[in-house]
Formats: structure tokens, sequence, C-alpha cells
């Protein structure tokens, strides 16, 4: 028994789990977390201010955030009561794990991917089932049907594209995977707007697998607008998870949100605490969601100035692998990571040390900067490697 006025010991299957946080290290170029590099436009910082100067602070927000969903709906083509919004895309990840995670259930996920999905499995309780990629960080099809046939996760992570290596995931794993399940299958798409396709594809009648892609865009909507069209059987069990953290140039706002069936939306409000989502977020979102031509150039711009690192990459004595997001991995050959991890810091430039990651041993992550930001980082890697 502990004497009284001592604090109580954590609960026990937290002992062993650190947190999840990127170091917050000071420096000129931070090219570490995946943001964007642009500010949002000074348009909308100024539609921003002029809303926010009506809001009545005295009063809590609107519970069904519906302005925003509605916009948001609206955007996908798909119905308000089929979005989720919350804190950042980590908060609704949280929300799907209490909401069919929790002891006695499993999450299935192919590492090397987003730490949280794991980190949030655990702390919710979730056994985790990990499955593994190849060497070019490619899921085996047939080994994560069998994986998923054998622990029946109620919730399965997809990332695509996937955080830290980069590739989107084919369409024909993820409808593999939604063919067979038992669970949710949960399609994390912070990335998305890089990527020629995207999940919410898979609902359409239309959408077959195998078809050719057309470009998902930055911000377009992930089917063609116009009439609501119901999901394809099967597609009920898809949630496809977005952020306002990368291409809108909002990660300051933590808005994130999934697409999903009502009833995994009504499950995920069931979790979450009252008035989760402040007046400023919801407004933030809806605000943006006006912006959507300019937040698509900022990604053109950034896959134009991520094509140019590939390529500066590609002249230095490193291995990189190929990108659909707004990052690339990449391992020095001849040193140790932490080693240029650190010449890079002492060079004031900041980038994600994953070689103590699963997997992937010796690897940095790059996230895609303005043109100055990443000839300032080029050139300090090649001062690192000398
Ligand atoms: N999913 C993935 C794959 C991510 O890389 C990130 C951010 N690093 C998130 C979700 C969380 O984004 P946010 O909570 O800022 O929406």
């Amino acid at each position: 028994m502990s004497p009284p006025g001592s604090l109580p010991p954590l609960r026990p299957d937290l002992q062993l789990a650190g947190g999840y946080h990127s170091p917050q290290v000071s420096a000129e170029v931070r090219l570490n977390t995946n943001e964007s590099p642009f500010p949002p436009p000074s348009a909308f910082v100024k539609e921003l201010e002029d809303e926010l100067s009506r809001v009545e602070f005295n009063r809590y927000p609107d519970r069904g955030a519906t302005e925003l969903r509605t916009a948001l709906a609206s955007l996908h083509g798909v119905r308000p009561d089929e979005i989720f919004c919350a804190n950042g895309s980590n908060e609704v990840l949280q929300c799907l794990l209490l909401a069919y995670g929790g002891p006695g259930r499993r999450a299935l996920l192919f590492e090397p991917t987003y730490a949280l999905h794991g980190h949030i499995s655990r702390l919710t309780g979730t056994e985790l089932v990990s499955g593994s990629r190849d060497p070019d960080f490619r899921v085996d099809p047939e080994e994560a049907y069998r994986l998923q046939a054998e622990a029946r996760p109620t919730v399965t992570f997809v990332c695509s594209p996937n955080n830290p290596t980069g590739l989107s995931e084919p369409p024909e794993l993820v409808r593999g995977l939604l063919d067979r399940s038992e669970g949710l299958v949960v399609v994390d798409e912070a990335y998305g707007q890089f990527s020629s396709w995207g999940a919410l594809e898979l609902r359409d009648p239309a959408a077959a697998v195998g078809a050719p892609s057309r470009p998902a865009g930055p911000v377009a909507p992930s089917r063609p607008a116009g009439p609501v069209a119901e999901p394809q059987p099967g597609a009920r069990s898809l949630v496809v998870v977005r952020t306002f953290s990368k291409t809108w140039s909002m990660a300051a706002v933590r808005l994130g949100y999934a697409i999903a069936d009502p009833e995994v939306v009504a499950a995920c409000e069931q979790v979450v605490l009252p008035y989760h989502l402040s007046v400023p977020t919801q407004i933030a979102g809806t605000v943006a969601l006006r912006f959507a031509d300019e937040m698509s150039e900022r990604v053109a711009l950034i896959e134009h100035e991520r094509e140019r690192l590939a390529d500066g990459l590609g002249e230095l004595p490193v291995d990189s692998w190929p990108s659909d997001a707004n990052f690339i991995l990449f391992r020095p050959r001849d040193k140790p990571a932490s080693a240029v991890w650190a010449g890079l810091l002492d060079r004031s430039v900041l980038v994600r040390d994953c070689s103590t990651w699963s997997s992937l041993a010796g690897c940095l992550r790059v996230t895609v900067g303005t043109g100055e930001e990443n000839d300032r980082f080029l050139t300090a890697l090649r001062g690192c490697l000398r």
C-alpha cells in the first residue's frame, strides 16, 4: 500500500510506454514534422479574423459542428452525417480506437508506419498486431489477408501515403482488406492530397479497382461533386481520415476529420468529450474550405520541390525512397543517421531521426520545405556527408 499523500502508480500497461513527441528543437530550417512550409493565404487570415470578431465567446460551440461538416460533406460528395471532426486527425484516431478498440480487441497495422496508430492502440488497451513490409516498404497482400484472418482485428490501419516511407498503398490492397474485414479499415490519408488516388473512390459503385486512377487533386473532392451516391456494399467498414495540418497549412489549428458510415460517426460522437471542437477551430475549417484553389497551388509547388529534393539526394551518398507525400525518407550510406542528424542541426537544419523506429535503422526523414529551405538542407547534408 502506498503511504497517504503519495501519487498512485501509473496504469500498469502504460508503465513501459513512452510518449510520442517529435523533438521541438529550435532551428532556422524546420523540416521534421511534415507541416506545410507556406502560411495560409492572407485573404484566409482576414476572413477568419472577421468571423472571429463576431463570435459569442461566452457560449459553447455547436456540438454538431454543422456548418463545417456540411462544407466538408459537399467537398467530398458525401452526407454531413458521414463526417466526424476533431482536434487533429490524431484525435479522430483516438476516438475510433476508444469506440472500436479496447481490452480484448485487436488493431492490425503494417510497420513501419505512422507511430500514433500503434501508440493510441496501446493507450486504449487495444492489442496490437504488426505485419511487416518488404525491403521496398510494400505490404504483401497475401500476408496482410492472412494476418487479418488470423487476428480478426476490429480496426485495420492503412496509411496512404505511408508515413514515414512515402508511397501510397495500392487500391487493390485496401479493397482486398475491406472485402475480407470483419472490422473497420481505417485509411489514414493525412497526405492524401499528394496521392494519385483516394480510398473514398472505393465507396463509389462506378469506381472499379484497376481502372486508371485520376489525380485525386490536392484538395479536390475524392469523387466528383453531384448527387450523393450510396456507398458500395461492403464499403461501410471503410473510414477515411484526413487533416488540415498539412496541405491546408493549418497545423496550428488542430483540425482533422473522418469520412465514415453514420454509425461510425455516431460511435465517435459517443466517446468524444462534449464541446470538444472549439468555435475558432470550426470557423477556421469552414473558412479554409473557401480557399481550395490556393491550397491546391501549394500542393503543386510542394510536389515540384519534392522532385528537386529527390534529384539532389540522388547526387549524394544516400539511399532514398520514392514519395507520394511531402517528405522523403533517406539513409546515409557511410555515416550513422544520428551523426548526420546532429550535423544537420549544427547547421540549423532539423529533420526527423527515424533510425530507432522499427525496420528503419539508419534512416532520416526530411519534409519538403520552400525552395530556399530545401537548398539549405541539401547544402548542409552535403557538408555532413563529406
Ligand atoms: N496521420 C499521419 C499519417 C500523420 O503523419 C499525422 C501527422 N504527423 C497525423 C495523422 C496527425 O495529424 P494531425 O493530428 O495534425 O491532424
